[in-house]
């Protein structure tokens, strides 16, 4: 199968690049096609990753791989939750967003957290049955940030008993546990029962 990956994330399309490398597809990059999100206008996950996919679809006439995600803070209401990319505005970036994540939780105790993930498949941009995976990877809030790798709130994420931080992962580390690491591992299971 030849796919587009519908993200302009470049962090995040290597991390997705990485964990299909197995399956045995020719994948291309949106940018490939000139393509930039389009504005994520969803209320939900999944109707944010399907208008990427539908959308990178249309415009190449290739079946199209969105990931939408967040990080979601039962303390702060969900938040960042949908909005996980633009927390500290259209203008902010990582370091912004992660700034703003400690300020808004500074004085809360439980800092409990998870990553969520959903991926969908579209193999034409008509599909009416398009494949939906989802995977979370729980932890808690940091207070200060660590590690280098990775990308948005992985220096923040504590992922073990020890304080390592996503950030502090090695690629394959990150993928084999993570939320999208989880997802992708779904997609790939129902694509694999579909083809029985
Ligand atoms: P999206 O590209 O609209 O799905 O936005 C996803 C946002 O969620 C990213 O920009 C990050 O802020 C956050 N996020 C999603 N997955 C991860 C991850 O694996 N590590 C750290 N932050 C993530």
């Amino acid at each position: 199968m030849k796919a587009v990956i519908a993200s302009s994330n470049a962090k995040k399309l290597k991390e997705l690049q990485g964990l299909m490398s197995g399956f045995g597809w020719s994948l291309a990059a949106q940018s490939e096609f000139g393509l930039v999100t389009p504005e994520e206008t969803g209320l939900t996950f999944v109707e944010n990753a399907l208008l990427k996919a539908r959308y990178a679809a249309a415009e190449t006439g290739l079946a199209a791989v969105a990931d939408d995600s967040g990080l979601v803070v039962p303390a702060l209401g969900g938040a960042p939750g949908l909005y996980s990319s633009r927390y500290a505005g259209e203008d902010g970036n990582d370091a912004k967003n992660n700034a703003l994540l400690l300020k808004n939780l500074q004085g809360i105790t439980d800092r409990s957290a998870y990553f969520i993930s959903v991926v969908v498949l579209l193999r034409h941009a008509n599909d009416p049955a398009p494949i939906v995976a989802e995977g979370r990877w729980h932890g808690h809030v940091a207070d200060a940030p660590r590690g280098e790798h990775g990308f948005g709130y992985d220096p923040l994420f504590v992922v073990d008993d020890e304080g390592t931080r996503a950030a502090e992962l090695s690629a394959e580390a990150k993928g084999a546990i993570s939320h999208r690491g989880i997802a992708m591992a779904s997609l790939r299971a129902q694509l694999q029962a579909a083809a029985h």
